[in-house]
């Protein structure tokens, strides 16, 4: 059977009070206190994504209320999965780690442009912004998760 990544096993007996679960794809779930990674042979960037989701759980990221701070999670995450990588004799490429946060960083972009006039907003809750500029309001859908999508480089 192919496996995720070579350094499953290794992690499980290394984290024993964390579970790892198969799943459609790489999330950590603080409430379970379970790393769920994508079972995907082809993925080569499978340990990259499964230390990843582990070091939001090193670190103890639960939920966040302004998105910055998502983007501030995410780039510590990755801090701390380039540090535990190179424990395992393993290295995770900068451009993968550039490429997803440019992903959060799109994401974060446009849910802030003001609909109204285009400039940048504040956020004022968890999914509502306000335009310093023209005073509109808007909302966001439900903010995201740290659920991982492939790229390609
Ligand atoms: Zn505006
Ligand atoms: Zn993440």
């Amino acid at each position: 059977m192919p496996s995720t990544c070579s350094i499953l096993k290794k992690l499980k007996s290394d984290y024993p009070t964390i579970t790892f679960q198969p799943a459609e794809d790489y999330l950590w779930s603080p409430s379970q206190q379970t790393v769920y990674y994508a079972e995907d042979s082809t993925d080569k960037d499978g340990c990259a994504y499964l230390l990843h989701e582990l070091s939001h759980g090193l670190l103890r990221h639960t939920d966040y209320d302004r998105d910055v701070k998502l983007i501030a999670m995410e780039r510590a995450a990755w801090d701390r999965a380039q540090e535990l990588a190179s424990g395992y004799d393993l290295f995770i490429n900068d451009d993968l780690i550039e490429s997803n946060l440019d992903s959060y960083r799109d994401w974060l972009h446009a849910r802030s442009t003001c609909p109204n006039c285009g400039a940048t907003g504040m956020q004022t809750k968890k999914l509502a912004y306000s335009c310093p500029a023209c005073s509109h309001k808007w909302r966001v859908n439900e903010a995201r998760i740290c659920a991982l999508r492939r790229f390609s480089i």
